[in-house]
């Protein structure tokens, strides 16, 4: 399960799979991780400081975060992508195919100008997310989804 939270300042990733609930997190910002309440992950619950603190004790790798750079990621399920805009500028996407197996991610692809923020991680994990609480299988065929989804990136 790949889940993606976000307040105005940082992207936090959970990968379930590899959650071996060893609840560092709970202890660093006990009110932005909860497993008592769902969702158990709520980033608008503390400062940005201290649940990067969190996301940094995770000894597992289950957590991971980055800085938004005030850039939007959207999810645009009528035209089966998901899209980043940096104001109203439209600098990345992500596109899958409804196919019977799954939601088919063919193609990841943020402006030049824009890499190194992880904003395709961002883009990618809006598109799994949306997949999996909609009870479908994410088939990644484009490499670098592959990478994300598998906890290579
Ligand atoms: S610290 Fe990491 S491994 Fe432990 S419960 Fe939190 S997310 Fe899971």
């Amino acid at each position: 399960m790949h889940r993606l939270y976000e307040n105005n300042d940082i992207a936090v990733f959970w990968d379930s799979e590899k959650c071996f609930h060893a609840k560092r997190c709970v202890g660093e910002s006990p009110d932005t991780f909860n497993p008592a309440r769902r969702p158990w992950i709520d980033v608008t619950k503390a400062p940005t400081a201290e649940i990067w603190q969190a996301v940094r004790a995770c000894p597992s790798g289950a957590l991971t975060c980055v800085y938004r750079h005030e850039i939007r990621v959207e999810l645009d399920e009528a035209n089966t992508r998901s899209v980043a805009f940096d104001g109203e500028k439209q600098i990345g996407e992500c596109d899958y195919a409804v196919i019977s197996e799954g939601w088919q991610i063919y193609h990841t692809e943020v402006a030049p100008d824009h890499a190194g923020k992880g904003i395709a991680k961002r883009l990618v994990y809006k598109v799994a997310e949306a997949a999996e609480r909609s009870g479908n299988n994410v088939i990644p065929t484009c490499s670098y989804a592959a990478a994300v989804l598998s906890s290579q990136k």
